[in-house]
Protein backbone atom coordinates (compact mmCIF):
# COMPACT_ATOMS: atom_id res chain seq x y z
CA UNK A 1 0.00 0.00 0.00
CA UNK A 2 1.03 3.20 -0.96
CA UNK A 3 1.43 6.25 1.83
CA UNK A 4 -0.72 9.18 0.09
CA UNK A 5 1.86 12.15 1.65
CA UNK A 6 4.71 10.42 0.31
CA UNK A 7 3.74 8.22 -2.20
CA UNK A 8 6.08 5.55 -0.60
CA UNK A 9 4.87 2.03 0.48
CA UNK A 10 3.95 1.53 4.08
CA UNK A 11 6.85 0.06 6.00
CA UNK A 12 6.58 -2.93 8.42
CA UNK A 13 5.08 -1.57 11.71
CA UNK A 14 8.53 -2.26 13.16
CA UNK A 15 10.91 -0.30 10.90
CA UNK A 16 7.75 2.84 10.50
CA UNK A 17 8.51 3.43 14.31
CA UNK A 18 12.37 4.05 13.81
CA UNK A 19 13.68 7.44 13.94
CA UNK A 20 16.85 8.01 12.88
CA UNK A 21 18.68 11.13 13.64
CA UNK A 22 21.91 13.16 14.31
CA UNK A 23 22.03 16.38 16.27
CA UNK A 24 24.06 19.10 14.90
CA UNK A 25 25.26 22.41 16.50
CA UNK A 26 28.02 24.69 17.44
CA UNK A 27 29.88 23.83 20.32
CA UNK A 28 27.83 25.26 23.60
CA UNK A 29 24.67 25.65 21.63
CA UNK A 30 23.54 22.67 23.96
CA UNK A 31 23.79 19.47 21.99
CA UNK A 32 25.04 17.45 25.59
CA UNK A 33 22.22 18.83 27.31
CA UNK A 34 19.85 18.18 25.24
CA UNK A 35 21.28 14.34 24.49
CA UNK A 36 20.99 14.18 28.05
CA UNK A 37 17.46 14.72 28.04
CA UNK A 38 16.95 12.56 25.55
CA UNK A 39 17.71 9.72 26.86
CA UNK A 40 16.24 10.76 30.17
CA UNK A 41 12.75 10.78 28.81
CA UNK A 42 13.45 7.99 26.53
CA UNK A 43 14.32 6.14 30.00
CA UNK A 44 17.80 5.17 29.16
CA UNK A 45 19.62 6.85 31.96
CA UNK A 46 18.17 7.90 35.14
CA UNK A 47 19.51 10.85 36.36
CA UNK A 48 21.09 14.34 34.64
CA UNK A 49 25.08 14.55 34.12
CA UNK A 50 25.57 10.72 33.05
CA UNK A 51 26.55 11.74 29.74
CA UNK A 52 28.31 14.95 30.26
CA UNK A 53 31.75 13.20 29.86
CA UNK A 54 30.46 12.70 26.38
CA UNK A 55 30.27 16.16 24.91
CA UNK A 56 32.86 16.15 22.75
CA UNK A 57 32.54 19.93 21.15
CA UNK A 58 34.03 21.79 23.86
CA UNK A 59 37.17 19.07 23.97
CA UNK A 60 40.42 20.54 23.89
CA UNK A 61 43.51 18.53 22.36
CA UNK A 62 44.29 16.82 25.25
CA UNK A 63 40.73 16.37 26.21
CA UNK A 64 40.32 14.36 22.94
CA UNK A 65 43.40 12.43 23.88
CA UNK A 66 42.33 10.79 26.73
CA UNK A 67 39.23 9.98 25.89
CA UNK A 68 41.22 8.11 22.77
CA UNK A 69 42.40 6.26 26.01
CA UNK A 70 38.80 5.73 27.61
CA UNK A 71 37.53 4.48 24.31
CA UNK A 72 34.94 2.74 25.26
CA UNK A 73 33.00 6.37 26.22
CA UNK A 74 33.80 7.55 22.92
CA UNK A 75 32.26 4.62 21.28
CA UNK A 76 29.46 4.06 23.46
CA UNK A 77 28.35 8.13 22.46
CA UNK A 78 28.70 7.11 18.71
CA UNK A 79 25.15 5.61 18.48
CA UNK A 80 22.81 5.23 21.20
CA UNK A 81 19.30 3.92 21.09
CA UNK A 82 16.05 4.42 22.86
CA UNK A 83 12.24 4.15 22.99
CA UNK A 84 10.31 7.54 23.16
CA UNK A 85 6.74 5.83 23.24
CA UNK A 86 5.69 3.57 20.64
CA UNK A 87 8.97 4.90 18.83
CA UNK A 88 12.43 3.79 18.50
CA UNK A 89 15.41 6.72 18.40
CA UNK A 90 18.69 5.76 17.23
CA UNK A 91 20.71 8.83 17.96
CA UNK A 92 23.88 9.39 16.20
CA UNK A 93 26.94 10.95 17.63
CA UNK A 94 28.68 13.62 15.00
CA UNK A 95 31.78 14.45 16.08
CA UNK A 96 31.85 18.45 17.59
CA UNK A 97 35.94 19.91 16.17
CA UNK A 98 35.64 21.01 12.64
CA UNK A 99 38.84 18.84 12.05
CA UNK A 100 36.93 15.64 11.93
CA UNK A 101 34.46 17.03 9.11
CA UNK A 102 34.87 14.07 6.70
CA UNK A 103 33.83 11.60 9.81
CA UNK A 104 30.50 14.25 10.23
CA UNK A 105 30.13 13.81 6.68
CA UNK A 106 29.81 10.38 6.91
CA UNK A 107 27.71 9.77 9.94
CA UNK A 108 24.92 12.32 8.29
CA UNK A 109 25.20 9.77 5.63
CA UNK A 110 23.62 7.01 8.28
CA UNK A 111 21.00 9.86 9.77
CA UNK A 112 17.53 10.39 8.37
CA UNK A 113 17.31 13.60 9.46
CA UNK A 114 18.96 16.26 11.64
CA UNK A 115 18.14 18.20 14.74
CA UNK A 116 19.60 21.32 14.08
CA UNK A 117 20.56 23.25 18.17
CA UNK A 118 20.92 26.84 18.21
CA UNK A 119 21.69 29.01 20.90
CA UNK A 120 18.41 31.93 21.44
CA UNK A 121 21.15 35.03 22.52
CA UNK A 122 23.42 33.72 19.10
CA UNK A 123 21.62 32.32 16.22
CA UNK A 124 23.50 30.83 13.39
CA UNK A 125 27.15 30.44 14.37
CA UNK A 126 29.95 29.27 12.05
CA UNK A 127 30.09 25.31 13.03
CA UNK A 128 26.14 25.30 12.43
CA UNK A 129 26.47 27.42 9.03
CA UNK A 130 29.03 24.40 7.87
CA UNK A 131 27.29 21.02 9.20
CA UNK A 132 23.87 22.68 7.59
CA UNK A 133 25.36 22.66 4.53
CA UNK A 134 26.39 19.07 4.45
CA UNK A 135 22.61 18.29 5.49
CA UNK A 136 22.25 20.17 2.53
CA UNK A 137 24.12 18.52 0.38
CA UNK A 138 22.00 14.95 0.65
CA UNK A 139 18.89 17.06 1.11
CA UNK A 140 18.67 15.77 4.58
CA UNK A 141 15.15 17.03 6.39
CA UNK A 142 15.85 19.72 9.95
CA UNK A 143 14.12 19.90 13.02
CA UNK A 144 15.80 22.92 14.42
CA UNK A 145 15.49 23.63 18.34
CA UNK A 146 16.19 26.79 19.80
CA UNK A 147 17.96 26.51 23.02
CA UNK A 148 18.66 28.46 26.08
CA UNK A 149 15.40 30.56 26.17
CA UNK A 150 15.42 31.02 30.25
CA UNK A 151 18.01 33.61 29.30
CA UNK A 152 18.39 36.79 27.45
CA UNK A 153 17.17 35.77 23.82
CA UNK A 154 17.06 37.63 20.36
CA UNK A 155 13.75 39.18 19.46
CA UNK A 156 11.67 35.43 18.09
CA UNK A 157 11.17 36.97 14.54
CA UNK A 158 14.61 38.09 13.98
CA UNK A 159 16.03 34.48 14.81
CA UNK A 160 13.70 33.13 12.11
CA UNK A 161 14.81 35.23 9.92
CA UNK A 162 18.10 34.60 10.40
CA UNK A 163 17.87 30.83 9.48
CA UNK A 164 15.85 31.67 6.54
CA UNK A 165 18.51 34.14 5.17
CA UNK A 166 21.31 32.92 6.21
CA UNK A 167 20.86 29.09 5.75
CA UNK A 168 18.06 29.79 2.71
CA UNK A 169 15.23 27.57 4.23
CA UNK A 170 11.66 28.05 5.03
CA UNK A 171 11.07 28.52 8.68
CA UNK A 172 7.70 27.23 10.42
CA UNK A 173 7.27 28.37 14.20
CA UNK A 174 6.08 25.01 16.14
CA UNK A 175 6.12 26.55 18.97
CA UNK A 176 6.45 30.40 20.04
CA UNK A 177 7.98 31.79 23.05
CA UNK A 178 5.99 33.74 25.61
CA UNK A 179 7.90 36.41 27.37
CA UNK A 180 12.01 37.31 27.16
CA UNK A 181 14.72 36.70 29.39
CA UNK A 182 13.71 36.19 33.29
CA UNK A 183 9.95 37.21 32.20
CA UNK A 184 10.11 33.98 29.83
CA UNK A 185 7.48 32.09 30.88
CA UNK A 186 7.00 28.94 28.39
CA UNK A 187 5.55 28.80 24.91
CA UNK A 188 2.16 28.49 22.73
CA UNK A 189 2.50 24.99 20.83
CA UNK A 190 1.40 25.91 17.66
CA UNK A 191 0.78 22.40 16.03
CA UNK A 192 -1.21 21.49 19.15
CA UNK A 193 -3.10 24.24 20.51
CA UNK A 194 -1.27 23.99 23.80
CA UNK A 195 0.11 26.31 26.66
CA UNK A 196 3.34 24.76 27.90
CA UNK A 197 4.51 26.33 31.22
CA UNK A 198 8.11 25.97 32.18
CA UNK A 199 9.27 25.58 35.95
CA UNK A 200 11.97 27.06 37.16
CA UNK A 201 12.41 25.51 40.67
CA UNK A 202 12.73 22.03 39.20
CA UNK A 203 14.82 21.54 36.08
CA UNK A 204 14.19 17.57 35.21
CA UNK A 205 10.32 18.14 35.66
CA UNK A 206 8.63 18.01 32.76
CA UNK A 207 6.17 21.04 32.13
CA UNK A 208 3.12 21.32 32.54
CA UNK A 209 1.14 21.44 29.47
CA UNK A 210 -2.61 22.96 29.07
CA UNK A 211 -5.57 22.21 26.41
CA UNK A 212 -6.18 25.29 24.72
CA UNK A 213 -8.83 26.58 22.52
CA UNK A 214 -7.19 28.68 20.17
CA UNK A 215 -5.53 32.00 20.97
CA UNK A 216 -9.13 33.70 22.12
CA UNK A 217 -9.76 30.70 24.71
CA UNK A 218 -10.24 32.58 28.49
CA UNK A 219 -8.19 29.80 29.79
CA UNK A 220 -5.21 31.88 28.37
CA UNK A 221 -5.49 34.63 30.65
CA UNK A 222 -4.83 32.31 34.02
CA UNK A 223 -1.78 32.29 33.08
CA UNK A 224 -0.05 34.57 31.06
CA UNK A 225 0.44 38.18 32.41
CA UNK A 226 -1.90 40.85 30.11
CA UNK A 227 0.87 41.97 28.53
CA UNK A 228 2.44 38.92 27.20
CA UNK A 229 -1.08 37.90 26.28
CA UNK A 230 -1.20 40.44 24.00
CA UNK A 231 2.03 40.22 22.67
CA UNK A 232 1.29 36.65 22.09
CA UNK A 233 -1.73 37.16 20.20
CA UNK A 234 -0.40 39.56 17.68
CA UNK A 235 2.98 37.66 17.13
CA UNK A 236 0.56 34.67 16.16
CA UNK A 237 -1.66 36.29 14.15
CA UNK A 238 2.24 37.56 12.29
CA UNK A 239 3.07 34.04 12.01
CA UNK A 240 -0.07 32.68 10.98
CA UNK A 241 0.06 35.35 8.25
CA UNK A 242 3.34 35.59 7.25
CA UNK A 243 5.12 32.00 7.61
CA UNK A 244 4.40 29.22 5.97
CA UNK A 245 2.64 26.58 7.62
CA UNK A 246 3.90 22.97 8.87
CA UNK A 247 4.04 20.76 5.94
CA UNK A 248 5.43 16.82 6.24
CA UNK A 249 6.45 17.26 2.53
CA UNK A 250 8.32 19.98 2.36
CA UNK A 251 10.41 18.23 5.94
CA UNK A 252 10.89 15.61 4.10
CA UNK A 253 12.81 17.06 1.11
CA UNK A 254 14.76 19.02 3.21
CA UNK A 255 13.21 23.15 2.07
CA UNK A 256 11.52 23.83 5.47
CA UNK A 257 12.32 23.40 9.04
CA UNK A 258 9.93 23.45 12.17
CA UNK A 259 10.93 25.24 15.01
CA UNK A 260 10.73 24.64 18.57
CA UNK A 261 11.71 27.04 21.05
CA UNK A 262 12.99 26.16 24.58
CA UNK A 263 16.19 25.30 27.35
CA UNK A 264 17.03 22.06 26.94
CA UNK A 265 18.61 22.45 30.91
CA UNK A 266 15.33 23.20 32.08
CA UNK A 267 13.86 20.36 30.03
CA UNK A 268 11.60 22.25 28.75
CA UNK A 269 10.20 22.23 24.91
CA UNK A 270 12.13 19.02 24.76
CA UNK A 271 9.43 16.79 25.30
CA UNK A 272 7.54 18.81 22.18
CA UNK A 273 10.49 18.24 19.92
CA UNK A 274 10.72 14.42 20.59
CA UNK A 275 6.92 14.57 19.82
CA UNK A 276 8.00 16.09 16.42
CA UNK A 277 10.47 13.94 15.86
CA UNK A 278 8.34 10.95 16.45
CA UNK A 279 5.50 12.96 13.93
CA UNK A 280 7.41 14.06 11.63
CA UNK A 281 10.68 13.34 11.75
CA UNK A 282 10.91 10.91 8.86
CA UNK A 283 10.70 6.98 9.74
CA UNK A 284 13.77 4.95 7.90
CA UNK A 285 14.76 6.52 3.67
CA UNK A 286 15.89 4.61 0.84
CA UNK A 287 19.03 4.86 0.80
CA UNK A 288 21.92 5.82 -2.78
CA UNK A 289 23.09 2.38 -4.29
CA UNK A 290 24.24 0.85 -7.39
CA UNK A 291 22.70 -0.57 -9.08
CA UNK A 292 19.88 0.32 -7.34
CA UNK A 293 18.63 2.15 -4.10
CA UNK A 294 18.23 0.26 -1.25
CA UNK A 295 14.57 0.40 0.14
CA UNK A 296 13.31 0.70 3.75
CA UNK A 297 10.37 -2.09 3.01
CA UNK A 298 12.63 -5.12 1.15
CA UNK A 299 12.42 -7.99 3.37
CA UNK A 300 16.05 -8.77 2.80
CA UNK A 301 18.89 -7.69 4.72
CA UNK A 302 20.86 -4.64 3.68
CA UNK A 303 23.30 -2.26 5.32
CA UNK A 304 26.47 -0.22 5.25
CA UNK A 305 29.85 0.77 6.57
CA UNK A 306 29.73 4.47 7.49
CA UNK A 307 32.43 4.30 10.70
CA UNK A 308 34.93 2.13 12.16
CA UNK A 309 36.78 2.59 15.45
CA UNK A 310 39.77 0.52 16.13
CA UNK A 311 41.60 -0.48 19.08
CA UNK A 312 38.28 -0.35 21.21
CA UNK A 313 39.83 -2.62 23.39
CA UNK A 314 43.82 -2.52 24.01
CA UNK A 315 44.20 -5.88 24.65
CA UNK A 316 42.73 -7.19 21.47
CA UNK A 317 42.98 -5.10 18.00
CA UNK A 318 39.58 -5.63 17.17
CA UNK A 319 38.05 -3.23 15.60
CA UNK A 320 34.19 -2.03 15.46
CA UNK A 321 32.35 -1.09 12.37
CA UNK A 322 29.18 0.84 12.71
CA UNK A 323 26.79 -0.51 10.09
CA UNK A 324 23.36 1.26 9.15
CA UNK A 325 20.51 -1.04 8.12
CA UNK A 326 18.95 -0.08 5.18
CA UNK A 327 16.39 -2.84 4.86
CA UNK A 328 15.35 -5.89 6.64
CA UNK A 329 14.87 -7.84 9.36
CA UNK A 330 18.21 -8.39 11.31
CA UNK A 331 18.98 -11.44 13.42
CA UNK A 332 21.98 -12.51 15.13
CA UNK A 333 24.02 -14.86 13.72
CA UNK A 334 22.74 -13.94 10.35
CA UNK A 335 25.38 -14.52 7.46
CA UNK A 336 25.58 -11.73 5.19
CA UNK A 337 27.52 -11.62 1.90
CA UNK A 338 30.83 -8.79 2.30
CA UNK A 339 30.17 -7.38 -0.94
CA UNK A 340 33.32 -5.69 -1.39
CA UNK A 341 35.24 -9.22 -1.09
CA UNK A 342 31.75 -11.77 -2.22
CA UNK A 343 32.52 -13.46 0.79
CA UNK A 344 30.16 -14.60 3.49
CA UNK A 345 30.63 -13.45 7.13
CA UNK A 346 28.41 -14.86 10.05
CA UNK A 347 27.46 -12.55 12.25
CA UNK A 348 27.44 -13.75 15.50
CA UNK A 349 28.13 -10.98 18.08
CA UNK A 350 26.73 -7.76 17.18
CA UNK A 351 26.09 -4.94 19.42
CA UNK A 352 23.45 -2.40 19.98
CA UNK A 353 24.37 0.55 21.60
CA UNK A 354 21.79 1.43 24.48
CA UNK A 355 22.81 4.76 25.99
CA UNK A 356 25.83 4.24 28.21
CA UNK A 357 26.08 0.57 27.87
CA UNK A 358 26.80 -1.89 24.91
CA UNK A 359 24.34 -4.79 24.64
CA UNK A 360 24.44 -8.03 22.10
CA UNK A 361 21.99 -7.29 19.62
CA UNK A 362 19.48 -10.19 18.79
CA UNK A 363 17.98 -8.46 16.20
CA UNK A 364 17.63 -5.04 14.66
CA UNK A 365 15.81 -3.50 11.83
CA UNK A 366 16.27 -1.09 8.57
CA UNK A 367 16.70 2.27 10.26
CA UNK A 368 19.11 0.85 13.13
CA UNK A 369 22.66 1.02 13.72
CA UNK A 370 24.77 -1.87 14.52
CA UNK A 371 28.19 -2.18 15.52
CA UNK A 372 29.83 -5.17 14.29
CA UNK A 373 33.52 -6.75 15.72
CA UNK A 374 35.85 -7.71 12.92
CA UNK A 375 39.31 -7.60 12.45
CA UNK A 376 40.08 -5.40 9.44
CA UNK A 377 36.85 -6.81 6.86
CA UNK A 378 34.98 -4.14 6.99
CA UNK A 379 36.30 -0.92 5.35
CA UNK A 380 34.35 2.66 5.47
CA UNK A 381 31.80 2.21 2.74
CA UNK A 382 31.45 -1.48 2.64
CA UNK A 383 28.29 -3.16 2.21
CA UNK A 384 26.43 -6.35 3.88
CA UNK A 385 23.74 -7.80 2.06
CA UNK A 386 22.07 -11.25 1.79
CA UNK A 387 23.62 -12.12 -1.42
CA UNK A 388 23.00 -9.36 -3.72
CA UNK A 389 25.98 -7.22 -5.43
CA UNK A 390 24.40 -3.81 -4.20
CA UNK A 391 26.56 -0.79 -3.24
CA UNK A 392 25.90 1.92 -0.94
CA UNK A 393 26.98 5.13 -2.94
CA UNK A 394 27.65 9.22 -1.76
CA UNK A 395 30.20 7.77 0.90
CA UNK A 396 32.74 10.38 -0.17
CA UNK A 397 36.48 10.26 0.76
CA UNK A 398 37.88 13.53 0.50
CA UNK A 399 41.39 14.58 -0.41
CA UNK A 400 43.21 15.15 2.29
CA UNK A 401 43.84 18.97 2.55
CA UNK A 402 46.91 18.61 4.53
CA UNK A 403 49.99 15.93 3.95
CA UNK A 404 52.94 15.64 5.78
CA UNK A 405 55.88 12.67 5.82
CA UNK A 406 55.69 10.21 8.43
CA UNK A 407 58.87 8.21 9.77
CA UNK A 408 58.49 5.36 12.80
CA UNK A 409 61.41 7.34 15.72
CA UNK A 410 63.34 3.80 15.08
CA UNK A 411 64.02 3.31 11.21
CA UNK A 412 63.87 -0.50 12.52
CA UNK A 413 59.89 -0.25 13.14
CA UNK A 414 59.06 0.36 9.36
CA UNK A 415 57.15 -2.41 9.15
CA UNK A 416 55.55 -1.83 12.29
CA UNK A 417 54.52 2.24 10.94
CA UNK A 418 53.20 0.62 7.65
CA UNK A 419 50.95 -1.82 9.85
CA UNK A 420 49.47 1.02 12.30
CA UNK A 421 49.11 3.64 9.12
CA UNK A 422 47.14 1.04 6.99
CA UNK A 423 44.57 0.89 10.00
CA UNK A 424 44.29 4.49 10.61
CA UNK A 425 43.32 4.78 6.99
CA UNK A 426 41.36 2.20 7.23
CA UNK A 427 38.91 3.92 10.01
CA UNK A 428 38.89 6.60 8.05
CA UNK A 429 41.02 8.83 10.19
CA UNK A 430 43.74 9.74 7.69
CA UNK A 431 44.98 9.02 3.80
CA UNK A 432 48.04 6.95 3.86
CA UNK A 433 50.03 7.20 0.52
CA UNK A 434 53.11 5.49 -0.38
CA UNK A 435 55.37 7.40 -2.70
CA UNK A 436 56.26 5.22 -5.80
CA UNK A 437 60.15 6.83 -5.16
CA UNK A 438 61.27 6.85 -2.15
CA UNK A 439 60.66 5.58 1.20
CA UNK A 440 58.52 6.57 4.27
CA UNK A 441 54.72 7.20 3.74
CA UNK A 442 52.39 10.72 3.12
CA UNK A 443 50.04 11.46 5.61
CA UNK A 444 47.38 13.23 4.86
CA UNK A 445 44.26 14.89 7.17
CA UNK A 446 41.73 17.58 6.90
CA UNK A 447 42.82 19.21 9.85
CA UNK A 448 45.89 19.83 11.93
CA UNK A 449 44.89 18.82 15.11
CA UNK A 450 44.42 15.35 13.31
CA UNK A 451 48.40 14.55 13.09
CA UNK A 452 48.81 15.22 16.83
CA UNK A 453 45.91 13.15 17.95
CA UNK A 454 47.37 10.02 15.13
CA UNK A 455 51.02 10.49 16.66
CA UNK A 456 49.37 10.09 19.98
CA UNK A 457 47.61 6.78 18.88
CA UNK A 458 50.09 5.46 17.03
CA UNK A 459 52.39 6.01 20.17
CA UNK A 460 50.00 4.40 22.94
CA UNK A 461 48.48 1.98 20.71
CA UNK A 462 51.62 0.57 18.75
CA UNK A 463 54.18 1.45 21.08
CA UNK A 464 55.79 3.11 18.10
CA UNK A 465 56.95 7.08 18.43
CA UNK A 466 56.50 8.61 15.40
CA UNK A 467 58.00 11.92 13.86
CA UNK A 468 55.75 13.97 11.40
CA UNK A 469 57.54 16.62 9.35
CA UNK A 470 56.97 18.72 6.03
CA UNK A 471 56.04 17.15 3.29
CA UNK A 472 57.34 18.51 -0.55
CA UNK A 473 53.57 17.86 -1.15
CA UNK A 474 50.17 20.02 -0.24
CA UNK A 475 47.75 18.59 -2.31
CA UNK A 476 46.34 15.34 -3.25
CA UNK A 477 44.03 14.33 -6.50
CA UNK A 478 43.33 10.17 -7.52
CA UNK A 479 43.92 9.67 -10.85
CA UNK A 480 40.88 8.51 -13.41
CA UNK A 481 40.72 7.42 -16.71
CA UNK A 482 41.03 4.70 -19.26
CA UNK A 483 43.73 2.64 -17.90
CA UNK A 484 46.35 3.45 -20.82
CA UNK A 485 46.47 6.61 -20.45
CA UNK A 486 46.58 6.48 -17.00
CA UNK A 487 49.64 3.96 -17.06
CA UNK A 488 51.55 6.33 -19.78
CA UNK A 489 50.47 9.46 -16.84
CA UNK A 490 52.32 7.26 -14.18
CA UNK A 491 55.27 6.16 -16.35
CA UNK A 492 55.81 9.54 -17.14
CA UNK A 493 55.29 11.52 -13.42
CA UNK A 494 57.18 9.04 -11.16
CA UNK A 495 58.28 11.61 -9.24
CA UNK A 496 54.79 12.76 -8.32
CA UNK A 497 53.06 8.83 -7.91
CA UNK A 498 51.65 7.52 -4.83
CA UNK A 499 49.36 4.40 -4.37
CA UNK A 500 46.63 5.14 -1.69
CA UNK A 501 45.89 2.19 0.92
CA UNK A 502 43.57 0.74 -1.41
CA UNK A 503 45.97 0.39 -4.52
CA UNK A 504 44.44 3.38 -6.05
CA UNK A 505 46.83 5.93 -7.89
CA UNK A 506 46.89 9.41 -6.35
CA UNK A 507 49.03 12.73 -8.01
CA UNK A 508 50.96 14.25 -5.63
CA UNK A 509 51.66 18.01 -6.30
CA UNK A 510 52.29 21.66 -4.26
CA UNK A 511 51.44 23.86 -7.12
CA UNK A 512 47.78 24.18 -8.78
CA UNK A 513 50.15 24.97 -11.76
CA UNK A 514 51.25 20.95 -12.21
CA UNK A 515 47.34 20.63 -11.50
CA UNK A 516 46.48 22.65 -14.59
CA UNK A 517 49.49 20.97 -16.91
CA UNK A 518 47.78 17.69 -16.61
CA UNK A 519 44.54 18.42 -17.67
CA UNK A 520 46.36 20.71 -20.53
CA UNK A 521 48.53 17.58 -21.05
CA UNK A 522 46.51 14.37 -20.33
CA UNK A 523 43.19 14.88 -21.74
CA UNK A 524 42.48 11.18 -21.04
CA UNK A 525 43.24 12.04 -17.37
CA UNK A 526 41.04 12.77 -14.66
CA UNK A 527 41.82 14.07 -11.39
CA UNK A 528 39.76 14.23 -9.25
CA UNK A 529 39.28 15.23 -5.08
CA UNK A 530 36.83 12.64 -4.17
CA UNK A 531 36.63 9.17 -4.53
CA UNK A 532 33.53 7.24 -3.56
CA UNK A 533 34.37 4.83 -0.95
CA UNK A 534 33.63 1.01 -2.43
P1 LIG B 1 27.47 21.53 23.68
O1 LIG B 1 28.84 22.08 23.65
O2 LIG B 1 26.66 21.97 22.50
O3 LIG B 1 27.38 20.06 23.92
O4 LIG B 1 26.73 22.28 24.90
P2 LIG B 1 26.42 21.81 26.37
O5 LIG B 1 25.20 20.97 26.41
O6 LIG B 1 27.64 21.29 27.02
O7 LIG B 1 26.01 23.23 26.99
C1 LIG B 1 26.89 24.33 27.01
C2 LIG B 1 26.60 25.18 28.23
O8 LIG B 1 25.29 25.74 28.13
C3 LIG B 1 26.62 24.38 29.51
O9 LIG B 1 27.17 25.18 30.51
C4 LIG B 1 25.13 24.13 29.78
O10 LIG B 1 24.86 23.97 31.15
C5 LIG B 1 24.51 25.39 29.24
N1 LIG B 1 23.12 25.18 28.81
C6 LIG B 1 22.61 24.15 28.07
N2 LIG B 1 21.29 24.31 27.88
C7 LIG B 1 20.94 25.47 28.50
C8 LIG B 1 19.71 26.16 28.66
O11 LIG B 1 18.64 25.77 28.21
N3 LIG B 1 19.77 27.33 29.35
C9 LIG B 1 20.92 27.81 29.90
N4 LIG B 1 20.87 28.96 30.55
N5 LIG B 1 22.09 27.18 29.75
C10 LIG B 1 22.12 26.02 29.08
Amino acid sequence: MLDQSTNRPELPPEIARRRTFAIISHPDAGKTTLTEKFLLYGGAIQMAGQVRAKGESRRTRSDYMKMELERGISVSASAMSFDFGNYRFNLVDTPGHSDFSEDTYRTLTAVDAAVMVIDGAKGIESQTQKLFEVCRLRDLPILTFCNKMDRESRDTFEIIDEIQENLAIDVTPASWPIGVGRDFIGCYDLLRDRLELMDRADRNKVAESISINGLDDPKLAEHIPADLLEKLREDVEMVRELMPPMDAKALLEGTLTPIWFGSAINSFGVKELMDGIANYGPEPQPQPATPRPMMPEETKVAGFVFKVQANMDAKHRDRVAFVRLASGHFKRGMKLTHVRSKKVMSISNPVLFLAADRELAEEAWAGDIIGIPNHGQLRIGDTLTEGEALRVTGIPSFAPELLQTVRAGDPMKAKHLEKALMQFAEEGAAKVFKPMIGSGFIVGVVGALQFEVLASRIEQEYNLPVRFEASQFTSARWVAGPKEAVDKFVNENKGHMATDNDGDSVYLTRLQWDIDRVVRDYPDVKLTATKEMM
